[in-house]
């Protein structure tokens, strides 16, 4: 339903107003309920980036690291990176705690260039 916008990240709300666009019948409990339904068999991911609202985006099976998040205090925009440097962290982690870490979540709060540019 909302394929096309695979490379976001929408809340709820948003992705209503997109389906209701084609599927004015639809309501906002049965997005929610598709939502959870989705997430929890691994088709969606949800993300929490501190502004009160659940956001979704797919999850890619090829990626051998789930990608982390930057995101604007300004503009509330949100950016992926994938690269960082928490393989040896995490080996150094296990080795010292003897604590098998299998993932991590990371999220960068700051400003984008254009946010920056105008501040
Ligand atoms: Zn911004
Ligand atoms: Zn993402
Ligand atoms: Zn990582």
């Amino acid at each position: 339903m909302f394929l096309e916008q695979e490379d976001r990240h929408l809340s709820a709300e948003e992705l209503y107003m997109l389906v209701k666009h084609q599927n004015p019948e639809i309501g906002l409990a049965t997005v929610y309920r598709t939502l959870d339904i989705l997430a929890e068999i691994g088709v969606l991911i949800k993300n929490d980036f501190g502004d009160g609202r659940t956001r979704y985006e797919f999850s890619r099976k090829d990626e051998h690291h789930h990608h982390h998040h930057l995101i604007c205090l300004g503009c509330g925009n949100v950016s992926e990176f994938d690269d960082d440097l928490l393989e040896s962290l995490e080996a150094v982690i296990t080795k010292r705690n003897q604590f098998k870490v299998m993932d991590h979540d990371l999220k960068f709060y700051g400003y984008c260039r254009k946010c920056e540019e105008a501040r």
